[in-house]
C-alpha cells in the first residue's frame, strides 16, 4: 500500500454506545487507519463515561468541536427510566444531541443516502432532498391549558412598563388554549446556519411557512431568512449559480413532490420533525439518513441519524448475526474527513472521504448489501450481508482506488 495520508488539524471524534460503538471501532479499524494517519480528539460519549464524567464529557467535546471546526459523532443513548437502571445512573442525563446543539447554536440537517437500486417512492427524485430543521420553540417549549365553558382565555405580555392584553377566545363549551413563543437570534442562527450549509453544498435553499395566516410570527421567519438573504448571501449563491426560494407549506409540499430533489428544504420544528419522516420514508431506508449539525459560524458536525440500534446490540452480545446497515457511520466519517481535507486544504484527505464513500455505494450498488435494503432493492441479484462482511468487501473496494 502506498503512503498514508496525512492530516495536520485533528477531527473531534465522539464515540458512543452499544452497536454503533462496535461498529464505529471497525469502520476506524478496517476503512480508515489502514489508509490515513488519523489524527482526532477522543471524547468517549458513550453513557458509562458520561456518568463518569457527570457529563462534563459531552460538553468538552462541543467546545472542542467548537474550536476545531470539524467532528464526527457515534450515536449515543439517550437515558430513560429503563436505562437508568440498566447503567445505574444517578442522574437522567440529557441527549447529548441537544447539549450538542445548544453549545454551537446549530440546525441539523438529514439527508438521504442514494444507492442505485434503492429507488425513491417519488418516481420524479433524481437526488436528495436535504432537510433543515429548526430546533427551537413552537410547540416543542409549550404551554397549554385547558378552558371550561364560559372561560376567557388572552395573550399577555408584560415588560418595560408595558402591558399587551390580546382576547384568544372566549369558550361556551370545554376548550383547550396553547401559548408556543421563538427568538429572533435562534431564528437568525437557523437561517444563517442554512444559507451556508446551501452555499457550501451548492444546492438551492427553500424555506416554506404560513405567514398569511401567522402574520407575525410565520411572517418574522420569512422577514428573517429574506434579511440574512439580501445582507450577506445574495450575490454568494448568484456566483454559485444557486437560489433562494420562499413559498408557502402547503405550496412548498405540492412541489416538493413534484420536483426532481437535489436542494435543502428548510423547515420550522414542527414541520421539519414531520417533514424529515416523510422524506426518509419516501426516499427508502431509515438507516441509510445522514445527519450534519452545522452551526451559524461554520463548525460541522457529522452523524448517522439512527440512533444505536439497541435490538441488533442484544443480539450480537449474544453472538448471534447481526443485520446492522454500516453506511450512514462510515458516510458519517467520510463527511468529516471531507471537510477537513476542504479546511485545511488537503485534497489526497478530501478525495479519500469521496473514494470511501463510493466504495460503500459501489458495494451495495454490485449487490452485497444490508438485509434491510435487499428486502426493498429493485435490483435482479442480491446478497444479504452483514455488518462485518459489508465492511470487509467496502475496503476490497477501497483498497483498489487509492
Ligand atoms: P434506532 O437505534 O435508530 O433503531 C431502531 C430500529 O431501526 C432498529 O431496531 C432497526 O430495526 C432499525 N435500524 C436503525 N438503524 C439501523 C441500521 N444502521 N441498520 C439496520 N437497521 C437499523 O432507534 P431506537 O431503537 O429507538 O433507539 C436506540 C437508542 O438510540 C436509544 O437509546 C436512543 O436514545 C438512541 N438514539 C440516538 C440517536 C443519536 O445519537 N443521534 C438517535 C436516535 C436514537 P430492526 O430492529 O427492525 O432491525
Ligand atoms: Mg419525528
Amino acid at each position: 500500500m502506498t503512503n498514508k495520508i496525512k492530516m495536520t488539524t485533528p477531527i473531534v471524534e465522539m464515540d458512543g454506545d452499544e452497536m454503533t460503538r462496535v461498529i464505529w471501532q471497525k469502520v476506524k479499524d478496517e476503512l480508515i487507519c489502514p489508509f490515513v494517519e488519523l489524527k482526532t480528539l477522543y471524547f468517549d460519549l458513550g453513557l458509562k463515561n458520561r456518568e463518569k464524567t457527570r457529563d462534563k464529557v459531552t460538553f468538552d467535546a462541543a467546545e472542542a468541536a467548537k474550536k476545531l471546526g470539524v467532528a464526527v459523532k457515534c450515536a449515543t443513548i439517550t437515558p430513560n427510566e429503563e436505562r437508568v437502571t440498566e447503567y445505574m445512573l444517578s442522574e437522567l442525563w440529557p441527549s447529548p444531541n441537544i447539549t450538542i446543539r445548544a453549545c454551537l447554536d446549530g440546525t441539523v440537517f438529514r439527508a438521504p443516502i442514494s444507492i442505485k437500486g434503492i429507488d425513491p417512492y417519488v418516481k420524479s427524485w433524481k437526488s436528495p432532498i436535504i432537510i433543515a430543521r429548526h430546533a427551537y420553540g413552537d410547540i416543542y417549549k409549550n404551554v397549554e391549558a385547558k378552558a371550561e365553558p364560559g372561560d376567557k382565555a388572552y395573550l399577555l405580555i408584560e415588560g418595560g412598563g408595558r402591558e399587551v392584553k390580546i382576547p384568544i377566545h372566549s369558550f361556551d363549551g370545554e376548550g383547550m388554549v396553547q401559548g408556543i413563543h421563538n427568538t429572533r437570534s435562534s431564528i437568525v442562527s437557523f437561517a444563517k446556519s442554512c444559507f451556508a450549509y446551501s452555499l457550501d453544498l451548492g444546492k438551492d435553499l427553500w424555506f416554506s411557512a404560513k405567514d398569511t395566516i401567522s402574520r407575525k410570527y410565520d411572517r418574522a421567519f420569512r422577514d428573517v431568512f429574506s434579511e440574512v438573504y439580501e445582507s450577506e448571501y445574495k450575490e454568494k449563491f448568484k456566483e454559485k449559480g444557486i437560489n433562494y426560494f420562499y413559498t408557502l407549506i402547503d405550496d412548498a409540499v405540492a412541489r416538493v413532490v413534484r420536483s426532481e430533489g437535489g436542494f435543502v428544504w428548510a423547515l420550522k420544528n414542527y414541520d421539519g420533525d414531520v417533514m424529515s419522516d416523510m422524506i426518509a420514508a419516501a426516499s427508502g431506508d431509515l438507516a441509510m439518513m445522514t445527519s450534519v449539525l452545522v452551526s451559524p459560524d461554520g463548525v460541522y458536525e457529522y452523524e448517522a441519524a439512527h440512533g444505536t440500534v439497541q435490538r441488533h446490540y442484544y443480539n450480537y452480545l449474544k453472538g448471534l448475526p447481526t443485520t446492522t446497515n454500516p453506511a450512514a457511520t462510515i458516510y458519517a466519517w467520510a463527511g468529516g474527513l471531507k471537510k477537513r481535507g476542504e479546511l485545511d486544504g488537503l485534497t489526497p484527505l478530501g478525495d479519500f472521504g469521496e473514494k470511501l464513500e463510493r466504495a460503500v455505494a459501489e458495494t451495495f450498488e454490485s449487490g452485497f448489501m444490508p438485509k434491510g435494503l435487499c428486502l426493498i432493492s429493485s435490483l435482479g441479484e442480491k446478497t444479504a450481508l452483514g455488518p462485518w462482511e459489508l465492511i470487509e468487501k467496502i475496503k476490497e473496494r477501497l483498497v483498489n482506488t487509492i
